[in-house]
């Protein structure tokens, strides 16, 4: 994994070579930008250039030393992740104090080490807490680096130590190019790209529920369905398609990619020609109600009902008009 293959995210990356060719690596960094962009990536990339003996001249992880070699295979000492495990939904205290007495017994002279924490946002308080001394105090050549949704999730102390490298989305074309240089065919990157809002992993998630070929179903439900709560049952079919994960981190996943999918189609349709300030108001107030829909399942609600809710609202001024 080189900088080289990341597409996109020029300045951000360009700030890693600087900090990388000066010699003089900041104890943290905070990667914050939008799901799904390449910010897993870029960590992954920087923590190897920062192994590699060569990388000063470089900026950039030689790919052939015996340092690269290890990080590439994901044995080497120095190179660490702590990342919430497959199923839950937060990173656990037990993986920070594991972290932390790695960290410990990581050897002074020369040894660099690299701490990748990814979706920082995982880590509750008390894991931030257990982390903080590390950050603050790092052991000689330990560089961390986080990876988040949201800047602030990182608490000021941590926060006021790192340097601060800003993802913005993917253009929709690169989005695009990504899924058909992966063998997605047309039809379906194209309507992926449309839907994803610049995150590859959205895209990835929308093709992987089908939503791409659904999206005429979808706005059948929206437009036709009179009662909330057959409409939210329909759209709960397409929580669980063909078998996948259905832990409940993935199905809150999924669920919030379907309302964010509706909230792609009430743009459609209520702002592609808005015909006066009622279609205005209309617009707003199902937005406002989806995203409190999108508020509720990151608190946990259950799915069915945070739909039967979004749905009551939005249905009635979704059908106030014949659809377009
Ligand atoms: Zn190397």
């Amino acid at each position: 994994m080189s900088f080289d293959g990341i597409r996109s995210q020029e300045p951000a990356i360009r700030l890693l070579r600087q900090s990388l060719r000066s010699r003089r690596l900041a104890s943290a960094y905070i990667l914050s930008g939008p799901e799904g962009v390449g910010k897993g990536l870029v960590a992954l990339a920087f923590a190897r250039a920062i192994l590699c003996p060569g990388s000063a001249e470089r900026t950039e992880a030689c790919g052939s030393c015996g340092a690269c070699i290890r990080s590439a295979a994901g044995t080497h000492p120095g190179l660490l992740v702590l990342e919430r495990a497959a199923g839950r939904t937060e990173i656990l205290l037990a993986q920070v104090h594991e972290l932390t007495a790695s960290l410990s017994l990581r050897p002074a002279e020369g040894d660099r080490t690299a701490v990748i924490v990814r979706d920082a946002e995982r880590l509750n308080e008390e894991g931030f807490n257990a982390l903080l001394k590390s950050v603050e105090e790092p052991p000689p050549g330990a560089t961390f680096v986080f990876t988040t949704l949201n800047r602030e999730a990182v608490p000021e102390t941590i926060r006021s130590r790192s340097q601060h490298i800003r993802f913005r989305p993917l253009p929709r074309e690169s989005v695009r190019e990504i899924l058909l240089a992966a063998g997605v065919e047309e039809a379906r990157a194209n309507a992926a790209s449309e839907l994803a809002e610049g995150s590859m992993g959205r895209a990835t998630r929308i093709l992987g529920m089908g939503l791409a070929e659904r999206l005429g179903d979808l706005e059948k439900v929206l437009a036709s369905e009179r009662d909330a709560v057959a409409a939210a049952a329909a759209l709960g079919g397409l929580l669980t398609p063909g078998g996948g994960r259905h832990d409940r981190e993935g199905l809150r996943e999924r669920a919030e990619e379907i309302l964010r999918t509706v909230l792609g189609l009430a743009r459609r349709r209520f702002l592609v020609a808005p015909d006066g300030r009622g279609e205005l108001d209309d617009a707003g107030f199902c937005f406002r109600a989806i995203a409190r829909g999108l508020d509720n399942l990151r608190l946990n609600l259950p799915v069915d009902v945070v739909f039967v809710s979004v749905l009551g609202e939005v249905l009635p001024r979704w059908q106030k008009r014949p659809s377009m």
